[in-house]
């Protein structure tokens, strides 16, 4: 199959129209990270979503749909505290779960009796949904576990000759996947923390908590379970405290001969002296615009990768340090 990158013009949304009315699949870009969409009523088109990926069949897949489309044909039980954030804060990345009525099709919510909502603000994502006039199931559009894509070229790097079209929309400003907050209790609670922060959420719905999973406890967002955001190098993570180990751990790795890199925020890199090192940004927002970008730049040249985590975990830290753990293979090592 020949996969055609294109800007997202009319000529390019009627293409991406016949493809998802017709069952297949397009990649688009949206303010987070680019989403590789199928028609969320369509059973057999959101299962290619799944084959395409190599995605485990129970993590669900989050609907989006245009700024003006009735949720009320998707969902029930909205609470008030959803309407209110869903004025303050939409079309934005933050995905709500709410209690499903069974319209889109069973593949999408992979059993679970919820369905997760997302409004995308990005103006090229929401003109594809007013386009194909359909709720579309879409997941970050990379192969499963690997680093999701923040730009066109990154979704052609892993399904090239797999999908026929992706949207072009530049860079996403974004950088880290949406905030989902289950909206079926009383108190919102987060499963995935992303830009709009659990902190934002509490300031208009009045509380909101974040959810730990509890082992032998029922998965509350499948997704969260797996590793995820990998490059495809060998990797270890430091806490910054464990600054020193991190440093021998680099020049152990250096003088074996192996091409090695730290990544972290401008905070940590200028403690390494001159050694290679992927600066993600000043801030925790630069750094979730720039941390799958310099992944997947790093992967391309890089026997190894080690990050260095600092330890605040407030605001967009939070999403971007669950990132930024989860690609450095989740565990902190602590000497060399
Ligand atoms: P991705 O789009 O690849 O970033 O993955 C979607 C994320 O949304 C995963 O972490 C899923 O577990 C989560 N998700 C999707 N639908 C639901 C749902 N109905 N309930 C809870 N989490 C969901
Ligand atoms: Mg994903």
């Amino acid at each position: 199959m020949l996969t055609r990158i294109m800007q997202t013009n009319e000529e390019s949304l009627e293409l991406a129209r016949d493809i998802i009315q017709a069952g297949g699949l397009v990649a688009f870009p949206t303010e987070t990270v680019y989403g590789l969409g199928a028609n969320a009523l369509d059973e057999q088109a959101c299962r290619k979503i799944f084959e395409v990926k190599g995605r485990p069949s129970d993590n669900p897949l989050i609907v989006h749909v245009h700024r003006d489309y009735d949720i009320s044909s998707l969902v029930t039980d909205i609470p008030e505290y959803a309407v209110r954030l869903r004025e303050a804060y939409l079309p934005g990345p933050l995905t709500m779960v709410f209690r499903s009525l069974g319209t889109v099709c069973p593949a999408v919510s992979c059993g679970l009796d919820t369905v997760a909502i997302r409004v995308p603000s990005h103006p090229k994502a929401q003109e594809f949904l007013k386009y194909v006039k359909l709720p579309i199931a879409a997941p970050s559009a990379n192969i499963s576990k690997h680093v999701s894509p923040t730009s066109a070229e990154h979704v052609l790097a892993d399904f090239n000759g797999l999908i026929p079209l992706i949207l072009d929309g530049g860079e996403c400003t974004g950088g880290i996947e949406s905030t989902v907050l289950d909206c079926t209790g009383e108190i919102p609670v987060v499963l995935r923390s992303g830009l709009v922060t659990r902190e934002m959420i509490a300031e208009i719905a009045g509380d909101c908590k974040t959810h730990t999973p509890v082992a032998g406890e029922k998965v509350r967002s499948p997704g969260m379970k797996y590793s995820h955001y990998s490059p495809r190098c060998r990797t270890a993570l430091y806490a910054e405290k464990d600054l020193d180990a991190a440093v021998s751990r680099y020049d152990a790795e250096e003088a074996k001969g192996a091409a090695v890199s730290f990544i972290c925020l401008d905070s940590e890199a200028r403690k390494v002296g001159q050694r290679k090192c992927l600066n993600i940004g000043m801030t925790a927002e630069e750094g979730a615009r720039n941390l799958y970008r310099m992944l997947r730049e790093g992967e391309r040249e890089l026997d190894m990768i080690i990050g260095i985590a600092p330890a605040g975990r407030d605001g967009v830290m939070a999403g971007l340090m669950n990132r930024f753990e989860k690609a450095c293979g989740g565990v902190y090592e602590e000497k060399d």
